[in-house]
């Protein structure tokens, strides 16, 4: 195919379902300009924990071997605490990749580039959302109409020392307004984020510090209290939209959580970013290459996403509910954190 009979594809947003999406093609030799509204590095509020199918496609991709030198580490088991009920440590299925966002988005940026792939960092796309030959992969919209409750997360690094000792990789800590996790990332350090529900009236804690400290004599309390967090990796979001949305109720090609932001309880959404990108390498190559109408490629990535991921975003909010509703923390939620049966099934059914 020469150079010239290949059309170039741009893609909205240089996270990380637009620089693995970058990374694809360019692999195939597809020209790609890639617009990212911020710089690298930069802290994103994520619990940076990839799990389910995401270390697969970055294998697949030949990326995951630069994750690994990049310091990631395996989290191979998690605890759940919700009021004073509490799961067993357990094994998770498929260990989970964590590395700091950080690095990770950084690391992308860079193999994209050295692929020869066009990046234009500190510029916003203002063009049409639904041009052909844009693909969009902007990360998730903002809940534009105020709701009540609100959601917000926030994240922070604080070093695995003195004042942080984990009983597993991921701890869970979930409360009525929220829940926070707290496991290991690269570099000796430890990552604690949190996503929390605001009710109008109802009484907030003062500082960022303290939504991540957890309430006075909670599990999270007694176990992050005295953390020392680093005080530039503190990042905040607000304005989440958490309701499932589908590809194909879409007009303009989309990619990660531009399609529809899953829980974050379920650590899942890095996953489907990296899972949407790879989705997409294929129709966009035939489309580059002259074999397919872009109407035909946008149809077919939105079909195979959603083929993908829509049931696994009903299981997902089903999930979300029942970890937030006041259940868990009285004695029937002992007996479920306890349910290596419920265990199974929710991590086979979110991922
Ligand atoms: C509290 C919380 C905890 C989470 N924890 C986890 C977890 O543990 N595990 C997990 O797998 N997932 C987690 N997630 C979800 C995960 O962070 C996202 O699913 C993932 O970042 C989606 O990647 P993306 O590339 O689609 O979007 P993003 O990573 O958000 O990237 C989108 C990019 O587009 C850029 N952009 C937007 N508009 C424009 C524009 N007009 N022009 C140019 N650039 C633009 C932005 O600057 C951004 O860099 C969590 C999310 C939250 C909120």
């Amino acid at each position: 195919m020469k150079m010239s009979s290949v059309k170039s594809i741009s893609i909205v947003g240089g996270g990380l379902a637009g620089l693995t999406l970058g990374i694809g093609l360019r692999q195939r030799g597809i020209p790609v300009t890639i617009w990212e509204a911020g710089n690298y590095p930069r802290h994103r509020v994520c619990g940076e924990f990839i799990s389910g199918n995401g270390p697969a496609v970055l294998q697949r991709l030949g990326l995951l071997e630069r994750f690994e030198k990049a310091g990631a580490c395996y989290a191979r088991t998690a605890r759940f605490f919700s009021g004073e009920n509490r799961s067993p440590v357990r094994e998770l299925k498929m260990p989970a990749l964590c590395l700091s966002r950080h690095k990770m988005d950084a690391l992308l940026a860079d193999e994209f580039q050295r692929l020869g792939g066009e990046l234009h960092s500190n510029s916003r796309w203002t063009g049409e959302r639904n041009s052909e030959a844009v693909v969009h992969a902007s990360g998730r919209r903002a809940q534009v109409t105020e709701k009540n409750p609100r959601w917000f997360g926030v994240k922070a690094h604080a070093p695995d020392g003195d004042g942080l000792k984990l009983e597993a990789d991921l701890e869970m800590h979930i409360s009525r307004d929220g829940y926070v996790g707290v496991n290991r990332i690269n570099g000796g350090v430890v990552n604690v984020c949190g996503l929390f529900r605001v009710r109008d009236g109802a009484r907030r804690p003062e500082s960022k510090q303290d939504w991540l400290r957890g309430e006075e004599n909670s599990s999270l309390r007694r176990r992050i209290g005295a953390a020392v967090f680093d005080a530039n990796s503190f990042c905040s979001v607000a304005g989440l939209r958490l309701q499932p949305q589908r590809a194909s109720e879409k007009d303009e090609c989309c990619i990660g959580d531009a399609v529809t932001m899953t829980p974050p309880v379920t650590g899942n959404g890095m996953s489907m970013a990296l899972e949407s990108a790879e989705i997409a390498i294929e129709p966009l190559a035939a489309f580059s290459e002259g074999r397919w109408t872009w109407q035909e490629a946008r149809q077919e990535i939105a079909r195979r996403c959603d083929d993908a991921f829509v049931r696994r975003l009903a299981w997902a909010r089903w999930l979300q509910r029942m970890m937030m509703s006041s259940t868990l923390q009285g004695p029937l939620g002992a007996v479920l954190l306890r349910s290596d049966w419920l265990w199974r099934l929710m991590f086979a059914r979110t991922r």
